[in-house]
């Protein structure tokens, strides 16, 4: 196919697509987005992805998995359910895998939900390409260049020696949108048409969990209305300038770029 424009957003375009409520709002309205993320091993993973979502716009935030008393210890307005995602209750977009250890179950349940589906970390590799391609609802892939070098069968290497191809490669092969993370981050949609570029981010951003930060951030866009690849690169823009807060001149850990995502949204508007 003919190479794509890239196109990186600007701060207007952000200001634009961000989701702000009105007088006619609730919470439902505003979207619910679903965590299921985090194991025994890493409880760390889900409350960070509930820390982004919950800075993401959406009117609430539903969490399942074996998590859930680190999760509600540190934010007590997450919605925990004991039940799977099928039976979770309302939820208008998911983000699924971050330190989700083996749940391949999960995954799967994820998958099956007619609403948009992030996928992060342990879920890009416990997830069927069947069962993502078949999907009628958005699929946005959020892979670093390991995880996406993984799903393409070639090396980190390869992946970081040409980063929009295998993007866009990855894309078509699911079917779905894919942020491809790094020093510069690419949001490339299914279709190979639209590539968009985000650099606002800091090398301080390169620390544990701050990917999965990233994951809750967008999925909370999604519930919110944005399109994937909207979602993706507001999301990326604003994890980007909220690690640049949060770093100044000094390093951070994830939390406190979870911490800064209100105003970099503050600064964008
Ligand atoms: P993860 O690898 O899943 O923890 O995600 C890491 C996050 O940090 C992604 O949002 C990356 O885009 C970002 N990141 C990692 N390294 C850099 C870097 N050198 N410069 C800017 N952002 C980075
Ligand atoms: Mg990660």
């Amino acid at each position: 196919p003919d190479e794509p424009e890239l196109e990186a957003l600007q701060h207007a375009d952000v200001a634009r697509l961000l989701p702000m409520p009105g007088a006619e709002s609730d919470k439902y309205r505003r979207g619910v987005v679903g965590i299921a993320a985090g194991s025994a091993r890493y409880p760390g993973a889900a409350v960070l992805a509930v820390s982004g979502a919950l800075r993401g716009g959406a009117g609430a935030v539903r969490y399942v998995g074996p998590a859930g008393g680190a999760v509600i210890s540190r934010f007590p307005e997450t919605l925990v359910s004991d039940q799977g995602p099928a039976k979770a209750g309302r939820v208008q977009a998911w983000v699924v895998g971050p330190g989700a250890g083996d749940d391949a179950g999960t995954v799967a349940e994820v998958l099956e939900a007619d609403v948009p589906v992030l996928i992060d970390a342990d879920g890009l590799r416990l997830a069927e390409r069947d069962a993502v391609r078949r999907r009628d609802a958005p699929t946005l892939m959020t892979p670093h260049a390991g995880e996406a070098a993984a799903l393409l069968g070639v090396s980190r290497e390869e992946v970081e020696g040409a980063r929009l191809k295998w993007a866009r490669e990855l894309a078509s092969r699911y079917r779905a949108t894919v942020l491809l993370k790094g020093s510069t981050t690419l949001v490339a949609d299914p279709g190979g048409t639209a590539v968009r570029v985000n650099a606002t981010g800091t090398p301080w951003l390169a620390t544990a969990g701050s990917g999965d930060v990233l994951s809750g951030l967008t999925g909370s866009l999604l519930a919110a209305g944005l399109s994937a690849l909207d979602a993706g690169s507001v999301g990326a823009y604003l994890h980007g300038l909220a690690g640049r807060f949060a770093a100044d001149g000094a390093p951070a850990g994830a939390h406190d770029v979870a911490d800064a995502i209100p105003g970099a949204w503050r600064d964008v508007r």
